[in-house]
């Protein structure tokens, strides 16, 4: 276990570990994926795992913290873990969904980062920069991901170099313990960008160019926004917002794409300039732009996720239940039209 004076100045990582030593978690499974070097010392990457873990069977991963200054992230998914945890005491309906569905926990996949207040890994280096990806088209100068220094934010990392100890770790378990099944989900939390939560799939890297699985993703918007109607996400490509060279989830949905099986990385973005607008204090803190500071605010984002995360885990275990409908010509139309209006015939 780590150091005591890190976990001082990590409760992120403090959370995760109490988390794991409590007494109830004979149905959690815990992995280190990685040690991440921290001058003379190390901080864990872990996965936490619930449910059946045949991978015949669907899954969904709930990632956080791959940038360090993101910790909402991290705090929305422990909190939807902490409270699947408490439900194994008295839902029988619970106990049965893990039967029939694998869910892991990636909380914090850069705890450097976050132990140094920066978005970057310890390197300087922006994970979700950093997989060998490019835009061809033309991409936010700097935001869109650089080579030029790691004194500048949204650093990709030199070209000659291997990916990031933290983003390799990412892409290796989502290779072995995700893509194996036939459906899978991801929900990657983050925080900084605009008034609005948004649900961002690929691709980051291409404003023209639509997954493959554009007909699925649409009706799963579909499904989320009949059955939520008084939900407020927006759920869209990244590329409606701006493209980036070297996204992970664009560079592991690319693998995947001669699979039959279906594999959907959905990123979470939580609007954090409205927190920024109640409270311009934040901005003093740098901090601030990503994370709410006052208690109830922080509540409230934790509390605000639960009915996405929640239908996520239904949609997942429940697939071929809609998996069928999405299959048609009539919805891949539907999404072109109202995403890639310059890509119809
Ligand atoms: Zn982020």
């Amino acid at each position: 276990m780590t150091g005591e004076s890190i976990l001082e100045r990590l409760p992120e990582l403090r959370r995760i570990e109490a988390l794991i030593q409590r007494d109830h978690n004979e149905f959690l499974t815990t992995e280190i994926l990685c040690h991440v070097p921290y001058r003379d010392e190390s901080l864990p990457v872990y996965a936490l795992t619930l449910g059946n873990k045949d991978q015949c069977l669907p899954s969904i991963t709930y990632v956080g913290g791959i940038h360090g200054l993101e910790r909402i992230g991290t705090l929305v998914v422990l909190a939807f873990l902490e409270s699947m945890l408490e439900r194994l005491h008295w839902d029988l309906t619970f106990t049965d969904i893990l039967q029939r569905v694998r869910i892991n926990v990636l909380p914090l996949i850069n705890p450097v980062g976050m132990l140094n207040h920066t978005r970057a890994n310890g390197n300087g280096i922006d994970l979700m920069r950093n997989a060998p990806v490019d835009s061809d088209e033309r991409t936010v100068w700097l935001g869109g991901g650089h080579r030029i220094s790691p004194l500048l934010p949204w650093y990709r990392g030199n070209i000659d170099e291997p990916m990031q100890l933290e983003a390799r770790t990412l892409c290796d378990y989502v290779k072995r313990e995700v893509i194996p099944s036939p459906f899978s989900l991801v929900l990657d939390c983050h925080s900084g960008f605009g008034y609005h939560n948004q649900i961002w799939f690929p691709y980051a890297k291409s404003r023209i160019e639509p997954i493959k699985h554009l007909g699925e993703v649409y009706y799963l918007r579909q499904l989320f926004m009949q059955t939520y109607p008084y939900q407020n996400y927006r759920f869209e490509p990244q590329s409606q917002h701006y493209l980036t060279h070297g996204d992970l989830w664009d560079y592991l949905y690319l693998q995947t794409l001669d699979h039959s099986n279906i594999f959907l990385p959905l990123t979470l973005e939580m609007g954090s300039w409205r927190w920024i607008r109640k409270n311009p204090l934040q901005m003093r803190n740098s901090l601030g732009f990503f994370h709410p500071i006052k208690p109830h605010r922080i509540n409230r984002v934790l509390r605000g996720h639960l009915v996405l995360m929640e239908f996520l885990l239904h949609a997942t275990l429940s697939y071929r239940q809609w998996l069928i409908a999405s299959h048609t010509r009539d919805m891949a139309r539907q999404a072109l039209e109202l995403w890639y209006p310059d890509a119809q015939p």
